[in-house]
Formats: structure tokens, sequence, C-alpha cells
């Protein structure tokens, strides 16, 4: 059985006094022992985040720069993130797709550099509202994934977490339904199991993000290929330990 996961991206939301209140409420919740946590804190917070919260949570990065440390301005190796006490990364999640213009090349360059760095990897996928309309989800998915195959051995996907998020339920509270949601989990499986190997497919988790709350996370958490969520706005609020706590 895969170990239900959950994390948290807080985006660019926060301030030191939130976030620090966000850290206390964590580190005094009942949290089920069997779930695996982490939040992604705004860069400029993960060192604050690491130093307070309980060790059993650990911290992501919100993106990595796919090169080693030299002259970049502005970016973050996955080194400086070691560095620091941070063991994952999210890469690929659709705001940076879409707002900063990254593409599928460039994200499976950095999903590289972060797993040959030593971090685990939280790779975000999914389609518009333009594209599951027209049926592209399947194809869109699974090319965003071949494209960090090519670039990856078969043993480094035991470090990488699926993220499926459909654009439009991010942030909109449209959230998928969970037989939509399970259907796209469930083509991922297969893709892996063909392309990567049954090991691979049966081991790898795929979490579901895109309006995730503490309303609706207990029946997508009840799908078969749904091993845990990514949560956004929900992950700022108390209610976040509800969806910690989603699996029966
Ligand atoms: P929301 O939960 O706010 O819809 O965001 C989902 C998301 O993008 C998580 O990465």
């Amino acid at each position: 059985p895969r170990q239900f996961f959950v994390g948290g991206n807080f985006k660019m939301n926060g301030t030191i006094k939130s976030i620090t209140d966000i850290v206390h409420h964590l580190n005094s919740a009942p949290l089920d022992p069997k779930t695996e946590v982490i939040i992604a804190p705004p860069t400029l917070f993960l060192l604050l985040v690491r130093e307070h919260l309980r060790k059993e949570i650990e911290v992501a990065a919100q993106n990595v720069f796919d090169r080693g440390n030299g002259a970049y301005t502005g970016e973050i190796s996955a080194e400086q993130l070691r560095d620091s006490g941070v063991g994952w990364t999210l890469v690929g999640h659709s705001e940076r797709r879409v707002v900063l213009g990254e593409g599928d090349e460039f994200i499976a360059s950095k999903t590289k550099a972060a797993l040959d760095g030593g971090l685990g990897v939280i790779l975000c996928v999914g389609e518009t509202l333009e594209q599951r309309e027209s049926n592209q989800t399947i194809s869109i998915v699974t090319s965003q994934l071949s494209a960090v195959a090519s670039k990856i051995t078969t043993t480094s996907w035991s470090k990488i977490v699926i993220a499926y998020e459909p654009v439009w339920a991010i942030g909109t509270g449209k959230v998928a339904t969970s037989e939509q949601a399970q259907e796209v989990h469930k083509a991922i499986r297969g893709w892996l199991g063909e392309k990567i190997g049954e090991g691979v497919a049966e081991e790898t988790r795929i979490i579901y993000g895109g309006s995730v709350s503490e309303k609706n996370c207990r029946e997508l958490a009840g799908e078969g290929d749904i091993d845990g969520f990514l949560v956004g706005g929900a992950s700022l609020k108390p209610a976040f330990v509800d969806i910690i706590n989603a699996r029966q």
C-alpha cells in the first residue's frame, strides 16, 4: 500500500506572523502518523519554517533552478535547499507553467536537477479547461510526464510524487469530481506501468490538487488511485489538519 501524502502549497501568501501561526497550529495538531505531510511556504520563509516546525513534517520549496550554484540572479539551487534542511521541491506547478511561461523541457530539466541534488519532487501536471473540453486531458498529462521520463532514470521515480492538478480546478472552488480525478489518476498509473514499469506504477503516489477542502477530501480520498492531496488555499487554514487526516 502507498503511504498517503498531503502537501500544503502556500503559494505567494503569508507574513512572518501568519506563517508562524500556521506552524504553531500544525505543531500542536493531532496528525495521522500514517500520512506523510509536507508544506511548501514561500522561499523567504523556508528557514523559519524548518527551524520551528515539528520534524515529522517535511518542508518543500515551491520551485528550484536547473543548474548548480553560480551566476543566476534570483534563482535557488537544489544544493542550497538541501543545505537549508529542505528535502523536497514542487516542480511544474501550473502557475509557473502558465504565468511564468515554463515549458515541459525546462520542467523536466528542473526535475532532474532536483533529483540529482537529493531532493524529492512533487511533479505537477494538469490540463486547462480548453484542453479538457477538447478531450486532450490524458494526452496533455502524459506528454508532461513523458518530458520528465526522458531525462530521469527508472529508479528515480521513487523520489517523485505526481500531483494531478487540473488548471480549471485550481483556486476556483470548482473541484474535480472524485470520478473525474480517479479517471485521470488511473490513466497516469496505466501510463507509468506501460512506459516505466509495473513496480513504479504500483508504488508511485499520485495526489490530487485543485480546490481540495475539508468538505470534499474524504470522498476523493476514497478513490483507489488517489493517494493524497496538494492543497493550496485550504493549507493556510486550520482545516488543513482535517485534510491531512482525510484517509479513514
Ligand atoms: P487550491 O487548493 O487553492 O485550489 O490550489 C491548488 C494548488 O494549486 C495546489 O498546488
